[in-house]
């Protein structure tokens, strides 16, 4: 031990004279990065750390350097160092990647926390040297968690929703609540309790995870007179002053009265939700977490959504068995009325939770219904809109959002809107299916029109009443101007309306074989050949001349019509190369963007097969670039697609990198060989005063990890030159080229001096 630190402070001093000369180099870089940064040496010695390192650990810098690491990172960085040497160690490294490097962090006050490390060694004038940049991960570990709870609470809420539908009686509801609350939503217990007939307590009407026995001791307690025995429990208070009681550290709570008699593993954290019906808190459901500080804004805000849905159903399950079907249904077509129309938007309101989506009222009314009327009678009339109800059933598959709310006029409610292409679909499918059914009326058959008037909250309206309302504003313009269909907010109407004819055009663009490969060239950093091409797709739209990519790739997914447009690029892409091949020219591969709707489809691998079953050497010529999002979204699944592919002799490029924060343990399971690094951490390189460092990050790390490099977007020599320095392997971009036609890029760049 003596010895040891003996021998260190003799290390120690001969680190401090070279100090100045190493700084100079290092430092401007490392000072100003994001994350915590520190060099270390072959003897485990910190010789450098940047600002944000002092204030992680809490040291200031001469403290530190010097030290062993093993003083701020005591177990598990120093291992991998001393081991046979730092190589050997570089190369346990990169298999140990595939774990991911998080650690624990020590203070100078002894306090840990968590770390992830990402280490990549440096040869430098006073040997080998490792750089770490070290994250602190606190943070990330609670928002983790976070997400993973909040999951939960929105995978009990649907399953909730999805129940009341179901529920015709209390007692079901009340048990299925519970266990959902348990199962799905993930807390140790849940209990629903009524107020009795007396209004004095409260009796137990369902649990989960409580013992059994524990239920006649509940229902001793929660007396609801303030004065009684136990009269301010949560439960007694909830019911009071009709509002949500959290207790978020419960075994330290007094107000959480029997604290004591939970295991604190199961009650870190309680909450009491009072159901309420018209008004009257007529019972609660009381929540148990594990956790303390479990609760918080948005948590509530979904489970306060979740008592209120329970609530609603309470309701309900009364009414249906008040009243009679009248009530609730229309008795010509079968469909909802006005009145159980607008309940369930309320609840369907109620799930578009904090803006997270949008929902959509559609009112439809049928045009000239009155002539029907007059010229066929009433009961041809009925008839029509029965066969009108069937034929919006059929349409729309889901009778839970459809209702005929006036004599002429039908509703369908869009729950869950994402973007204005989702809106502007469902009208079109209306529009068109309409056109073309044929209604029967006495001996004869019949098109028929109609008119729909939308409105949209949160934009147009914040309550179910409001929404109907707005949208019978917009039908009354529709019906006014003659338009089809009118929004409630007229820039709207033009979206959609803009929206719709740019898809009618895609698709026509695709029919007259409008769309166009160019090709940009990725040139080798040290050879400085070609060494491929990047197909990038262009549209010139006979009406409006060229759209770029970025705005109709994202309607040619959402309206599936990516799935056409991608084989066709495949199909174009091995066609020309094999035309280059047949022609005597370089074998070059030529890499595919592929979108995510492709790469999710069941039939992408056999698309690929069958692009390469074209040819013998068709494979050779195809190299797939997904961006990093993309794979990383269903890791397991994608590694298994990618090595088929790759079986095949298809490359695999990870496109975009830097943009998808992957962590580096998935990036070393997945089964890749080239990685491009994101423009904008081109761009950075000169404009940020850490981006080269991140640029030297990615490029070590995909080095480890045995993947080839390629910078996208190079515009300036100073980046061409920063990349030839840092070891990058391959470039593409503007300083070179242009994305040009296959007609430029042969006589231009497939030829000396670009090929050998
Ligand atoms: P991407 O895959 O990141 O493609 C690179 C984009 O950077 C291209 O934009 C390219 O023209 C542009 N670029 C190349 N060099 C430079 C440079 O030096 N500076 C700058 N500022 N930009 C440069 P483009 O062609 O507009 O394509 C945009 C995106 O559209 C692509 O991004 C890709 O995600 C998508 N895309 C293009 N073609 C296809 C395709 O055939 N299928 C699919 N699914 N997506 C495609
Ligand atoms: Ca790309
Ligand atoms: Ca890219």
């Amino acid at each position: 031990m003596t010895r040891k630190s003996a021998g260190a402070r003799i290390r120690r001093k001969n680190t401090k004279m070279r100090l100045d000369r190493t700084e100079a180099r290092y430092f401007g870089l490392l000072e100003a990065a994001p994350d915590g940064m520190v060099v270390v040496n072959q003897h485990e010695q910190i010789i450098l750390l940047n600002l944000q390192a002092e204030r992680q650990f809490g040291y200031a810098r001469d403290e530190l350097v010097g030290q062993q690491v093993t003083t701020i990172i005591p177990e598990g960085f120093a291992e991998r160092l001393v081991a046979d040497g730092l190589l050997s160690a570089v190369e346990t490294l990169a298999q140990q990647i595939d774990t991911g490097i998080e650690l624990t962090g020590r203070r100078k006050d002894g306090s840990t926390f968590p770390i992830e490390i990402m280490m990549s060694p440096l040869e430098t004038d006073e040997g080998l040297l490792v750089t770490a940049a070290i994250r602190d991960i606190t943070l990330r570990r609670h928002a983790e968690n976070k997400i993973r709870y909040l999951n939960r609470i929105y995978a009990m809420l649907s399953a909730i929703n999805g129940l009341i539908v179901r529920v015709r009686n209390h007692e079901v509801l009340f048990k299925e609540a519970c266990r959902i609350a348990v199962d799905v939503g993930g807390f140790s217990a849940a209990w629903i309790g009524l107020v009795d007939d007396s209004a004095t307590k409260i009796n137990v009407a369902a649990s989960a995870g409580i013992d059994q026995a524990f239920v006649p001791v509940l229902n001793d307690r929660y007396l609801l007179d303030e004065h009684a025995p136990f009269g301010n429990s949560m439960v007694a208070r909830a019911i009071r002053e009709k509002a949500n009681i959290v207790s978020n550290d419960t075994p330290a709570d007094p107000l959480a009265l029997f604290r004591n008699e939970y295991p604190a593993s199961a009650a870190g954290s309680i909450v009491v939700l009072p159901l309420v019906v018209h008004d009257t808190a007529i019972g609660v459901l009381e929540l148990y977490s594990g956790e303390t500080d479990f609760f918080d804004d948005v948590e509530m805000k979904l489970l306060t959504e979740i008592a209120g849905d329970i609530s609603f159903a309470i309701d309900h399950i009364d009414k249906q068995e008040r009243s009679s079907y009248l009530e609730y249904y229309d008795g010509v077509t079968g469909l909802a009325n006005r009145k159980l129309f607008l309940e369930r938007v309320s609840q369907y309101i109620f799930s578009a939770v904090h803006d997270v989506h949008k929902v959509a009222l559609h009112l439809i009314d049928i045009d000239g219904f009155k002539n029907v009327n007059d010229s066929f009678g009433e009961e041809a009339g009925d008839s029509l809109l029965l066969q009108v109800a069937q034929w919006l059933l059929n349409e729309i598959g889901n009778a839970h959002v459809v209702a005929r709310i006036d004599r002429d006029q039908f509703a369908v409610v869009q729950p869950m809107v994402k973007h204005e292409g989702d809106v502007a679909r469902l009208i079109k499918r209306l529009m068109e299916g309409l056109q073309k059914y044929s209604f029967s009326m006495a001996a004869t058959t019949l098109r028929i029109s109609a008119k729909v008037g939308v409105a949209v909250l949160p934009d147009d309206a914040t309550t179910g009443d409001e929404l109907l309302k707005k949208a019978e504003a917009a039908l009354k313009k529709a019906k006014a101007s003659g338009d089809r269909f009118v929004f409630f907010t007229e820039t709207m109407t033009s979206m959609v309306a803009e929206r719709l004819s740019l898809e009618t055009q895609l698709r026509n663009a695709y029919d007259n074989e409008e769309f166009v490969l160019h090709y940009q060239p990725k040139i080798n950093l040290l050879s400085n050949k070609i060494t491929g091409v990047e197909a990038l797709i262009r549209w010139n739209n006979p009406k409006t001349g060229p759209v770029p990519p970025d705005r109709f790739i994202p309607i040619l997914e959402e309206t599936g019509l990516i799935h056409d447009v991608g084989r066709w690029a495949l199909r174009k892409t091995m066609e020309d190369h094999l035309r280059w091949r047949a022609s005597g020219l370089p074998a070059i591969r030529i890499a595919v963007n592929v979108s995510q709707v492709q790469l999710r489809s069941s039939d992408f691998v056999a698309d690929i097969q069958q692009v390469v079953d074209i040819d013998t050497d068709a494979a050779a010529g195809l190299e797939l670039e997904l961006t990093e999002s993309l794979i990383m979204n269903n890791v397991q699944y994608n590694i298994d697609m990618l090595r088929t592919i790759r079986a095949m002799g298809v490359t695999i490029a990870i496109d975009d990198f830097g943009t998808g924060f992957s962590s580096l343990s998935c990036l070393a399971k997945l089964p890749l060989d080239k990685l491009k690094i994101d423009r904008m951490f081109i761009h950075a390189m000169s404009t940020e005063p850490f981006g080269q460092v991140l640029v030297h990050s990615i490029i070590s790390l995909a080095h480890l990890l045995r993947l080839q490099v390629i910078a996208e977007g190079v515009e300036t020599e100073e980046q061409l030159s920063m990349l030839k320095t840092l070891g990058c392997d391959e470039m593409q971009g503007f300083l070179h080229s242009r994305p040009v036609t296959s007609a430029i890029l042969e006589d231009r760049y497939l030829v000396p001096p670009y090929i050998d």
